[in-house]
């Protein structure tokens, strides 16, 4: 059977996939905002446990499964030969698999080369999440994020490089009222160089537990009410020049919901979220008590 370790997080993309756990927990687990794996120490499992978990889904299920997510927190940070293996049993296993896929942290990218990058992609990882929360270099810091916008964008293209897809969060809200449009505007820089296939943006939310949360009980930060978000999210997509990405706000932590096809759709995104900010009290802002993680 599958056993899982803790909590469980996956991108909201990823509803329909098997989550097999190759690794548990984050081996970064600084940044300021992420609550997903304090309670958990960072190792990578056992090759011969995850093969009998495969087995006892293909046994079951072996057709049904097309997309497998790799969790935790930044399963890319295993060594890679212990990726391959695992790839190689997922692929012998499930004869309809689509595509695998794991969250990234920009530490993972820095230490997986872009040869092992390739070969993993050749294996079936095809898809990396990519949290670079913001653009803006203070605010980075302030997220303890481990690395400047410089290097984030370095990173990203290493995986381009590989011919790996990336689907990029932004955290709107990072930047607190005063760096509110200048985050905006340098998150939108950062992901012009990084152009991803994938854009999405999630609301910072102080979570108990965390050091963002212990700043929020101080008074330290603050925390955006949902239109000063929605301007926010109009100047970051305003600031977009994408080639060819889509576009989502449907985390749930997102007060707006909206989606789009990139650049086609950017007129449209921009005109609507105008028409909030001109009509707030027409918009269909999401309620608190629907807003998760
Ligand atoms: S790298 Fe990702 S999973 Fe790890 S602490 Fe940061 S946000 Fe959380």
């Amino acid at each position: 059977m599958l056993r899982y370790e803790g909590t469980l997080y996956r991108p909201p993309s990823e509803a329909e996939s098997l989550i097999l756990q190759a690794t548990i927990g984050c081996s970064y687990n600084e940044c300021t905002f992420c609550a997903m794996y304090r309670d958990k120490r960072f190792r990578v499992r056992k090759l011969e446990e995850l093969r009998a978990e495969i087995e006892w889904v293909a046994s079951r299920a072996a057709t049904e499964v097309r997309k497998v997510f790799l969790a935790d927190g930044d399963a890319l940070v295993a060594k890679s030969s212990f990726l391959l293996e695992l790839l190689g049993l997922l692929r012998a296993a499930f004869p309809n698999l689509q595509r695998v896929s794991c969250y990234a942290s920009p530490q993972a990218l820095e230490v997986r080369s872009v040869a092992e990058m390739s070969e993993l992609r050749r294996g079936g990882l095809t898809l990396y999440y990519l949290g670079i929360e913001s653009g803006h270099d203070e605010v980075l810091g302030r997220l303890v994020k481990g690395v400047d916008s410089a290097r984030m964008v370095e990173v990203a293209l290493k995986a381009h490089a590989a011919d790996v897809k990336l689907s990029t969060m932004i955290l709107l809200g990072a930047g607190g009222r005063s760096l509110s449009l200048e985050h905006a505007r340098e998150s939108a820089r950062v992901v012009n160089a990084i152009q991803p296939r994938y854009v999405s943006t999630l609301v910072m939310t102080p979570v108990e537990g965390t050091p963002l949360w212990e700043q929020a009980e101080r008074g330290e930060v603050d925390e955006l009410t949902p239109l000063e978000l929605a301007a926010e999210l109009r100047e970051f997509i305003a600031g977009l020049e994408l080639r060819g990405s889509v576009f989502r706000s449907n985390h749930a932590s997102n007060y707006l919901s909206v989606a789009g096809s990139l650049p086609k759709d950017k007129p449209a995104l921009v005109a609507a979220l105008d028409g909030v900010l001109a009509s707030p009290e027409r918009a269909r802002f999401r309620p608190r008590g629907l807003r998760g993680l």
